[in-house]
């Protein structure tokens, strides 16, 4: 029997409880880190389906490890379950977690005729923007071994190298003096100002970058009292560029913007975290080339031109895997416009018979993808030998 046909069949015969999994993760959103129940039901399929399963791994509590096969070549399929605060899946995490699942359970039924093993990584914190699942996980070594790691993450169309550039998430914290605010004003010290000067300055920096440069932040506190001067303001922001190189120039041209705020005012200024940037994804093109045939076979139709790919970015920590691990990351239309990702009406598109159609054929593509990989001489000893 042909592997293929017989992998397609094994993983639509579990599509039932793949569609499952993935609507019960959706209906239990839980923010980057705090994805206990979704990392447990995740863990348990592939338990129930043979793996064995590490759960909080790399002394991540919602971080896990499943492997099943002892063959020579490690396909490593990554899987995310994290949900956005305050509108739940609107990035559809819940079809990244159950497509791998799917993969790898139908992968695994062939693992010995391949000479394959399966490892499924169960990656939190894909939201949160610094120091992500993924780059504690590799810098803990549980990517140690894999040989090429993939996954699909959903969006209006299917793209199959979308612009995935680095980013740097940090906090912002201004303190100043509290004072009456009619009363003893000269007494205060403004750190609200403090944030409004930087942001002013900020938009103006918008001007002198580069056109694929990102600069995007909220203020998450902005005092307490319209009579109390503020004497504690706090943002937080992201920096994006096309690579970490350019991410590196970007960064301390937004950071004088926030010592600018401190200067004019007088308030301290404070920042915290982005120390561990998201890397831009760099796609291996002949593993993208196999997963593109075995999807569009499925079917599927990519986007190769227009706003939507030319234009668009966004940011993962997946792109931290690829610069050490040949990898894919593929986006797997749901038929979602107007909706784009992070907008609540994206969230109901994440549990739509289009959304749970894209969670099937991503789970096939891939094991698909991964059997292409293990059976051509070529692009096997390019994986096992890098
Ligand atoms: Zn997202
Ligand atoms: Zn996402």
């Amino acid at each position: 029997m042909s592997l293929k046909p017989h992998v397609a069949a094994l993983i639509r015969q579990q599509s039932e409880r793949l569609i499952e999994l993935s609507h019960r993760i959706h209906a239990h959103p839980e923010v980057g880190f705090e994805e206990f129940r979704s990392s447990a039901w995740v863990g348990e399929s592939l338990s129930a389906a043979g793996f064995d399963v590490r759960m909080g791994v790399c002394e991540l509590p919602t971080a896990f490890s499943a492997a099943r096969g002892s063959g020579t070549l490690h396909i490593g399929l990554c899987a995310e379950y994290d949900s956005l605060p305050g509108i739940g899946h609107a990035c559809g995490h819940n079809i990244i977690a159950a497509s791998a699942v799917g993969a790898a359970i139908g992968l695994a039924a062939v693992a010995d005729d391949l000479d394959v093993s399966v490892r499924v990584l169960g990656t939190p914190g894909e939201e949160v923007g610094d120091a992500g699942g993924k780059i504690l996980m590799i810098e803990r070594g549980a990517f140690d071994g894999v040989h090429a790691a993939m996954m699909v993450h959903p969006a209006p169309h299917d793209v199959a190298t979308p612009r995935l550039i680095a980013s740097s998430t940090f906090d912002v914290v201004y303190t100043g003096k509290a004072a009456h605010a009619a009363m003893y004003p000269e007494l205060g010290v403004n750190a609200a100002d403090a944030l409004t000067v930087a942001q002013t300055a900020i938009g103006l920096l918008r001007q002198h970058i580069r056109s694929t440069d990102r600069v995007h932040g909220i203020v998450t506190h902005g005092g307490d009292a319209p009579n109390i001067v503020p004497a504690r303001a706090a943002a937080r922001y992201m920096a994006r560029a096309s690579t970490l190189e350019e991410l590196q120039e970007l960064r301390p041209r937004v950071h004088r913007c926030f010592e600018a705020g401190a200067l004019a005012t007088g308030a301290a200024l404070e920042i915290v975290g982005g120390s561990s940037p998201y890397a831009e994804v760099v796609h291996d093109d002949p593993m993208v080339a196999v997963y593109r045939r075995n999807a569009e076979a499925l079917g599927r139709r990519f986007l190769d031109s227009g706003p939507a790919v030319e234009r668009a970015a966004a940011s993962t920590d997946m792109g931290n895997v690829s610069r050490t691990i040949p990898s894919i990351h593929p986006l797997i239309g749901i038929d979602s416009l107007p909706a784009v990702n992070h907008q609540p009406e994206f969230a109901a598109h994440c549990v739509t018979a289009a959304a749970d159609r894209a969670l099937v054929d991503g789970a096939i593509a891939l094991a698909w993808t991964a059997i292409d990989i293990a059976t051509d001489a070529s692009l096997r000893a390019r994986l096992v030998r890098a």
